[in-house]
């Protein structure tokens, strides 16, 4: 079995010039399959043709990331709406909610949470949950919507235990990125409390990259560090890691 990376933007246009070696290098890494989220009416094109390129490997999501949620967020989401009717998809994602950077569009964005959570319901796909310093505010916009389907991962997990209890009472997966290596990040408070089954591994390439690539451009080989992180604070083996992690992946997107 080999490692999955849940979460890459590798679509993005800083691999513009090396995509083919880089994904040669986290082939040597062992990453098989990589899992891509959309963002907005914007990255839908350039996704697309690295999956046709990689069909078996490079797998889609569909989504309106909430930092793309603005005035015109109806047309956004009715773009994604088009796409989803179309063909199929691995989750939705990534969709969530986003206090980091603009608080502007606050209220759209529990909207589009609402909205994104009953296509998932309908067409029974996963969501892939950005929660940006907004972990506490996201749990409290899902729980009213949960049923006994609904699954989901919050992606680049980096809230407490107490939450991250929470979020796996739901039935929800954490995903675990770059940020376990870092010095402050606070993972090594979370993991050693958390059951492996709870947990997907990602990079969040081009961003979030792991010591000691901290600050540089992210790309999936470096899935490996943080798999190696993973196992150093679980007190479990690089393979143990690796197979549950690969497994939680493997059962939770669809369609691949
Ligand atoms: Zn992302």
């Amino acid at each position: 079995m080999r490692l999955i990376d849940t979460h890459a933007h590798i679509y993005t246009e800083e691999f513009d010039n090396d995509r083919q070696d880089m994904l040669t290098r986290c082939e040597d890494e062992g990453v098989d399959k990589i899992f891509m989220p959309n963002v907005d009416h914007t990255s839908v094109d350039r996704m697309m043709e690295v999956e046709l390129k990689h069909p078996n490997r490079c797998h889609p999501m569909m989504g309106l990331h909430p930092c793309s949620v603005k005035k015109d967020f109806e047309k956004e989401l009715y773009a994604v709406e088009q796409w989803l009717a179309k063909r199929k998809f691995s989750a939705i994602g990534e969709m969530g909610t986003d206090l980091h950077w603009d608080k502007t569009f606050w209220e759209q964005q529990k909207e589009a949470f609402t909205i994104q959570v009953n296509w998932a319901k309908k067409y029974n796909l996963p969501i892939v949950i950005h929660s940006r310093d907004s972990v506490a505010e996201t749990i409290e916009l899902l729980e009213p919507l949960l049923d006994t389907k609904l699954t989901g991962v919050f992606h680049c997990y980096s809230g407490d235990l107490d939450q991250a209890n929470k979020i796996i009472a739901m039935g929800f997966k954490l995903g675990i990125g770059g940020v376990a290596t870092f010095k402050n990040g606070g993972l090594d408070k979370v993991l050693p409390d958390i059951d492996i089954e709870h947990l997907v591994l990602e990079t969040d390439s081009p961003y979030l990259a792991p010591v000691p690539h901290r600050g540089k451009r992210n790309e999936p080989a470096y899935l490996s560090l943080v798999t190696q992180k993973v196992a150093e604070i679980k007190k479990m083996t690089y393979l143990e890691i690796q197979d549950a992690t690969t497994t939680n992946a493997l059962n939770f997107f669809r369609n691949i």
